[in-house]
């Protein structure tokens, strides 16, 4: 069984107010196929509450996840905490609305909320993320400050290498007299 199906949350049976808990360790991230995780810990509590029109999905995420630090590719440890609510309603087919409103289909009357916990994960991660001034590993960073200023070298070194074409075309009509 896929384990995604573990969180699949079934509306049919919700009469008032239900409460689900998930731990989301490293066998859901490498369900999800996610790229930027592979290690994390997090804890979940979602709670549904059945409205007259819709049902609530109020969200607590607490934990954390192992993400490669931008300057010296260790990993870092990010903490997460996610306090989110959606609204989820039943009509034809699954869809994301948009707005925090999720369609879930009315043949099924369940949703599956692996991607909604993983994207709620993903959108708590910086563009920019590495460890603290002098907290990055040495060893790695010397490395890396090496192959930049290698590029760097190369880099200048080609500049100078090629020259204009309008100088050359000089040079030939120089060298022809
Ligand atoms: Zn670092």
């Amino acid at each position: 069984m896929n384990i995604l199906e573990n969180y699949n949350i079934s509306l049919k049976n919700i009469k008032e107010k239900k409460t689900f808990d998930f731990n989301l360790t490293n066998d859901f991230f490498s369900a999800v196929e996610s790229a930027e995780i592979s290690i994390g810990n997090i804890d979940v509590i979602l709670t549904v509450t059945k409205k007259a029109l819709f049902f609530e999905f109020l969200f607590h995420l607490k934990g954390n996840v192992q993400i490669a630090c931008d300057r010296c590719l260790e990993l870092m440890s990010l903490p997460i905490k996610v306090d989110k609510t959606f609204t989820v309603k039943l009509g034809e087919e699954y869809c994301d609305e948009g707005d925090d409103i999720i369609i879930a289909s009315n043949q099924s009357e369940e949703i599956n909320i692996a991607w909604l916990l993983y994207e709620m994960i993903a959108l708590e991660i910086p563009i920019q993320h590495k460890h603290s001034d002098g907290e990055c590993e040495k060893a790695m960073s010397d490395i890396l400050q090496n192959c930049l200023v290698d590029a760097n070298n190369a880099l200048k070194k080609e500049n100078k290498e090629t020259t204009d074409p309008r100088w050359d075309k000089l040079k030939n009509i120089l060298d022809n007299n």
